[in-house]
């Protein structure tokens, strides 16, 4: 089984590995995989003109997991800890 994707840093979502069709322009670059957030179908490791950029499910899930651990939720709670006051609605 593939390791587990943590969750979209930008909607919390749930994220999967797709596979994906081939892109016109450079075939021949394309790889098969990328990451979708299911929720706010967010695309990663996808160019629209250049297709994929993973050849395996678990290439694009480790990518996946270090983007999302480095720039996403556990990076954002610190810096709303550290500085930002809550925002009043
Ligand atoms: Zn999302």
């Amino acid at each position: 089984m593939t390791e587990k994707l943590k969750p979209c840093p930008f909607c919390g979502g749930e994220a999967a590995v797709v596979e994906i069709e081939p892109r016109l322009y450079r075939p021949v670059m394309n790889k098969p995989f990328c990451v979708l957030c299911t929720s706010c179908d967010l695309y990663f490791g996808y160019d629209y003109d250049y297709g994929g950029e993973f050849d395996t499910k678990e290439e694009a899930a480790a990518a996946w997991n270090r983007r999302a651990g480095d720039e996403g939720a556990s990076k954002k709670e610190k810096d709303f800890g550290a500085n930002e006051a809550p925002q009043e609605i």
